[in-house]
């Protein structure tokens, strides 16, 4: 059983403690190596900033720009076939209290000053429309590119323990933080609703489920039963 870290201090507030207790690799093979194979740019999709841009809190940004030389304020210019509006569009929806990096990218990636949302990704924490944290849901935006998302199974029990223990702590001191992932889950339940999909779900007690978009019903399921996509249907 993963230890379940005790600390009076906000998770914000104590950046190094964050990291340490949310390290765990995802899966035990290099996921990277799986869906980089896919990416003409050769890069894992969720480290190439042509296709995902990391969004950190600001007390992240505060340590990490004192600690590392891996990051740099996004400035939209980093991937050339980047549209001209992305910078605005994205500024616009980034949430209040954080910002958007850019990092040196995977060949000069250094682990231990990965932010939140690499350590997160492809996941983020499934909120009920009664207000539950429950599980891990899927950044829906990468079904066909991400090699997880099609390969639940896969995903370790330690990684599962820190995310659901990190993200406890998370929102026991910030309800922003709570209240952004209800509104991401709303859209998810809307998205499923309008695809008449079941949404995938790691639950936090350790099992998969399938949970219905309008009730929010639940159905045990094994992980080979969930769904795949994209070039990772076959
Ligand atoms: S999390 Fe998904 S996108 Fe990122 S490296 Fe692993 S398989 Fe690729
Ligand atoms: S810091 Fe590392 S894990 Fe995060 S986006 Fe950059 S290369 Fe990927």
């Amino acid at each position: 059983m993963q230890k379940i870290p005790f600390s009076l201090k906000s998770p914000l507030d104590d950046i190094r403690c964050l990291y340490a207790d949310f390290d765990a690799p995802i899966t035990g093979l290099d996921c990277g190596g799986q869906c980089a194979a896919h990416n003409p740019n050769g890069k894992p999709f969720c480290c190439d900033i042509c296709h995902a841009v990391p969004a950190v809190y600001r007390q992240e940004w505060e340590y990490l720009e004192k600690s590392t030389d891996l990051w740099h304020a996004w400035r939209g210019d980093e991937c050339e076939t980047s549209p001209k509006n992305e910078y605005d569009q994205l500024s616009d929806e980034t949430p209040q209290g954080m910002l958007l990096l850019a990092c040196l990218g995977p060949v000069k990636c250094q682990r231990q000053y990965r932010g939140l949302s690499c350590r997160q990704f492809p996941f983020f924490p499934y909120i009920t429309a009664d207000f539950r944290f429950i599980g891990l849901a899927c950044e829906w935006e990468f079904e066909n590119t991400c090699w997880v998302i099609s390969n639940l199974g896969a995903v370790t029990e330690t990684y599962r323990q820190q995310f659901v223990a990190s993200h406890d702590r998370l929102f026991s001191f910030s309800q922003d933080a709570f209240d952004s992932y209800q509104l991401y889950s709303e859209r998810l339940r809307e998205r499923c609703i309008s695809l008449r999909r079941r949404i995938p779900l790691l639950h936090r007690n350790g099992g998969y489920y399938q949970l219905s978009p309008r009730s929010e019903r639940m159905a045990r399921v094994s992980a080979e039963n969930l769904p795949r996509f994209g070039s990772y249907k076959g």
